[in-house]
């Protein structure tokens, strides 16, 4: 069998180079040795653990708030039925999972559900499967494929795998950052020549930076973007996107590489590490809304998850388990203090244009507090 290595080499005796872009798509979903084709890269540090931790692995109150988001949403759309709920890049299945089970109780929703999850990796699949047996799953190859009619979605920690395009400016306008075969064969970095054509992709705020400055750019990131936003504009609806960057374009490079939690090279044994990039929150809300939608935000993830009621969840959760105190005090404090994860994630809500969000925002995204979400379930204790 050919490996990842090898083929990236056949590709670049081929075709000279490869955009970045090329290049992350491969090491990550790579049919045969993408990172994330080969097995459950989840877990906190440790002999057995992961290469990285998200949100919904840390507490179980993340993916229950999102959960009461999607129910409020679906409320206030006026309960369609039947209505998809969308996940993009579900990983372990594991948010989904805390969201259903918080909102077994609001009347209706499950009944009027179609839950497909957007997933590429056969293994994680198969976990999705298993964190979510008791419920009927679509999966999808992408997300074009996305049924038509009322939508909820969802996507943590999706569009900062997406893979992304590299720019430095030059003296002679913008040039691609590329992949090339280096000395003894090695993959190297190297900039092709620069490019006219290169300077319509740049986020306006930064094409007139000065010369060095690099630009990552996710072609594959505004594609969905836009899609939802087209969607969206005809179809009652509200997404809620949550991942790490800033709020308004600013340069790079942010892409790297992460393995058993420390950084890695990012030309180093392909396929072997996660490769992400910081998510540019106004391109991606800018994309969507050029295509009719609604954006809302992005709000930090701390002031996120505090006005749906993260506090209450904690307590409420510390007095069913007072022995687990401590630690679901910690998780809190890592999912939204502004130096842990609380400030630099942030959340973009996507939504149809008109009643109920305008006026009117989605929870969360309104000042100062939502209007009372529909309670969590009380059986939903420490999982
Ligand atoms: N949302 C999860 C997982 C984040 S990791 C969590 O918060 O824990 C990224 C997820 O997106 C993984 O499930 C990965 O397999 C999936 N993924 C990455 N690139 C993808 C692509 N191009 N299409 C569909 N799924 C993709």
């Amino acid at each position: 069998m050919v490996s990842l290595l090898d083929h990236l080499r056949r590709r670049l005796e081929r075709e000279g180079m490869l955009s970045v872009a090329d290049y992350m798509g491969e090491a990550l979903t790579h049919p045969v040795g993408g990172y994330y084709m080969r097995g459950d890269p989840f877990g906190a540090p440790g002999p057995a653990g992961g290469d990285f931790i998200t949100a919904p692995e840390i507490s179980q109150m993340f993916g229950e708030l999102i959960g009461v988001w999607c129910a409020d949403s679906w409320l206030r759309l006026g309960q369609p039925a039947p209505c998809a709920l969308v996940e993009l890049g579900p990983g372990r299945g594991t948010l989904m999972a805390d969201a259903l089970r918080a909102t077994r109780q609001v009347p209706g929703f499950h009944d009027a559900l179609d839950i497909h999850l957007v997933e590429v990796s056969p293994a994680l699949r198969e976990r999705q499967r298993e964190s979510l047996g008791a419920h009927e799953i679509t999966w999808l190859d992408n997300a074009g494929q996305i049924p038509e009619g009322p939508l909820l979605l969802i996507a943590n920690e999706f569009f900062d795998a997406l893979p992304v395009r590299q720019f430095e400016q030059t003296a002679e306008g913008w040039a691609e950052r590329v992949v090339v075969l280096g000395p003894d064969d090695a993959l190297a970095f190297a900039l092709a020549a620069p490019s006219a054509a290169n300077r319509p992709l740049i986020p306006a705020a930064l094409r007139d930076a000065p010369e060095g400055t690099l630009v990552e750019v996710c072609p594959a990131a505004l594609n969905i973007a836009a899609f939802l936003g087209h969607r969206l504009a005809r179809q009652p609806g509200a997404a809620l996107i949550v991942d790490y960057g800033p709020a308004s374009p600013a340069p790079g490079p942010t892409l790297q590489a992460l393995r058993h939690h420390r950084h890695h090279e990012v030309l180093d044994a392909p396929g072997s590490a996660d490769l992400t990039a910081h998510v540019d929150f106004a391109s991606l809300a800018q994309a969507a809304a050029s295509a009719g939608c609604l954006a809302h935000g992005p709000v930090p993830q701390g002031d996120f998850l505090g006005a749906l009621g993260i506090e209450l969840r904690a307590a409420q959760l510390a007095a069913a388990a007072p022995r687990a105190a401590e630690a679901i005090g910690a998780a809190r404090k890592r999912l939204t203090d502004p130096a842990e994860m609380g400030g630099l994630f942030k959340t973009l809500a996507l939504t149809s244009p008109g009643p109920p969000f305008d006026p009117g925002a989605p929870a969360g995204f309104e000042a100062p507090a939502p209007q009372s979400p529909p309670p969590l379930s009380p059986d939903s204790q420490d999982r």
